[in-house]
């Protein structure tokens, strides 16, 4: 029986504004999408903390035996400097001041990004599609928009028309807002606007001449606007309604607010049924943000090179520092909070290592069924990690005392609390055992240095055939032996 059926997950839906039971459109089968980053710079930590928390809710999901279609798009294209529906496109903004192509940019910062989040032992997603790829799926949606009325055409140009929308739809439904406040609140169009209202958006922007990233189109070459293509790729791979999409709590007004517009114009139906948005991480009390300047870059953290903080800090040490908040709440990076998420993260795997060597007795001084029945009830609680990791402290607790011979555990209560420990800090929350993985290249090294010492023998006595055999077999596992002055060196690939 897949641990989905007995332990009952609840998620806050942005939508309703309330925590809700979380049951897929077909059963055992969940489809998850989620805003990727705009290529045109490198992730800032801030924009991490959105994908890790997305990240730790696709582990979980898949560890109740859940099997998750799970879709994060890169935004190659579309998304105008100031999130505006004017002006220029941020990516070929990049390319001009450095005098790159587009897509040299959109290649840079796409593998800027797989690295940073390979570094926090990101899971991948199912798919990740891009913007530009999905062209001709965006055209035929403003087709079918176009062909309902809801949208119209000036100069080449496609706007979607709110106020026919909000005639028989509710526009503001996710971000609580309504559609008479949103006019009472701005300004005049200027003169040369083509819009009808301020609060319609772009579907489609005619390309000016200068305008290098340009598709043909029904109406002249353009370029989609922003919010279309989360549209065309979460129906494309997940059907016209899935399970979740989330992003970070910015983007849910307007882009996501035109999500739902754009899909229920389209296919006549809500396209998600769990909204689930993360909160932000802030510095400083002020959002992390690539435009103001307060923000860090998570390779300026884990090298220490940065005037923020008083050291480096692993991977592990950040990913459990994010792990310590609620995935809604704010978090403010400080010097001090990572200091004492390392001290955290550090006692935790002592505690993992520790409890693989503890003696056992005949009985258990801890409920280890019921501890873990808690560690699920927080996670069943809408992801709730700092409650995850509460619990996995009075583990902790008790390995100590375990340790100091005031309490006992069974054999079988150590194995079972050895797999908790490990699937909840490891499978769960993605955490790495930095020391573990110390040790592990330790003794690779040992054992090498080892092999090359019985190859300098054999060479000695002349037997080439067992030092090439040593050379040739360590190569074939990717270890290559170079000889030189100093001795013998050895490099993994
Ligand atoms: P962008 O590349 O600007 O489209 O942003 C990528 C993702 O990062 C979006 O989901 C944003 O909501 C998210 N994001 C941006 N700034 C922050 C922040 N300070 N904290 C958390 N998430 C953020
Ligand atoms: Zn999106």
């Amino acid at each position: 029986m897949p641990l989905y059926q007995s332990q009952k997950l609840r998620i806050q839906n942005s939508l309703s504004g309330k925590k809700e039971d979380f049951t897929p459109l077909n059963e055992g089968y969940v489809g998850m999408y989620v805003c990727g980053p705009t290529v045109y710079s490198n992730v800032h930590l801030g924009n991490c903390r959105t994908f890790m928390s997305f990240d730790m809710i696709f582990r979980y999901l898949k560890h109740l035996g859940y099997k998750v279609r799970y879709v994060r798009n890169i935004t190659d294209a579309g998304h105008l400097v100031d999130d505006a529906e004017d002006g220029e496109d941020k990516i070929a903004k990049k390319a001009r001041l450095e005098k790159l192509e587009p897509m040299e940019v959109v290649q840079r910062y796409t593998v800027d990004f797989h690295n940073i989040l390979s570094q926090f032992n990101f899971l991948p997603p199912s798919i990740e599609p891009t913007a530009t790829g999905h062209i001709i799926e965006q055209i035929e949606i403003i087709k079918d928009i176009l062909d309902k009325g809801l949208a119209y055409e000036v100069n080449g140009s496609v706007y979607f028309d709110v106020a026919k929308f909000n005639e028989t739809h509710e526009y503001g439904k996710l971000s609580g807002r309504k559609l008479e406040d949103m006019i009472a609140n701005t300004r005049e169009l200027a003169a040369q606007d083509e819009k009808n209202s301020p609060q319609d958006f772009a579907l489609w922007k005619r390309a000016e001449p200068q305008h290098i990233m340009r598709w043909p189109s029904p109406w002249g070459d353009g370029f989609p606007g922003w919010h279309l293509e989360c549209t065309a790729m979460s129906t494309k791979y997940l059907g016209e309604t899935f399970d979740i999409h989330g992003g970070g709590m910015d983007l849910k007004f307007p882009h996501h607010e035109c999500e739902i517009a754009q899909a229920e114009a389209s296919y006549g139906q809500s396209p998600v049924r769990f909204w689930m948005h993360a909160n932000m991480l802030t510095m400083n009390g002020k959002k992390m943000a690539k435009s103001t300047g307060n923000n860090i870059l998570p390779g300026e953290i884990f090298t220490g090179d940065n005037d923020i903080l008083s050291k480096a800090f692993s991977p592990s040490v950040v990913r459990f520092f994010m792990m310590q908040a609620h995935y809604t709440s704010i978090l403010d990076l400080s010097n001090d909070a990572l200091l004492a998420s390392e001290k955290g993260y550090r006692k935790l795997m002592e505690s993992i290592d520790v409890l693989g060597t503890l003696n056992t007795g005949n009985t258990t001084d801890f409920d280890i069924a019921s501890w873990r029945q808690k560690c699920y009830d927080a996670m069943n609680d809408d992801f709730n990690t700092p409650i995850l990791i509460a619990n996995l402290f009075d583990a902790v607790k008790h390995i100590n005392l375990i340790k100091e011979g005031k309490e006992s555990i069974s054999e079988i209560d150590k194995a079972n609390l050895m797999t908790s420990m490990r699937t909840f800090s490891f499978e769960v929350l993605g955490l790495e055992n930095e020391s573990a993985s110390k040790n592990e290249s330790g003794k690779l090294s040992g054992v090498v240095e080892l092999l090359i010492q019985l190859r300098k023998e054999a060479r000695e006595n002349k037997d080439f055939a067992t030092s090439d055999k040593i050379r040739d077999e360590l190569s074939a596992l990717g270890i290559q032996l170079k000889d030189g002055k100093e001795g013998t060196t050895f490099s993994v690939s």
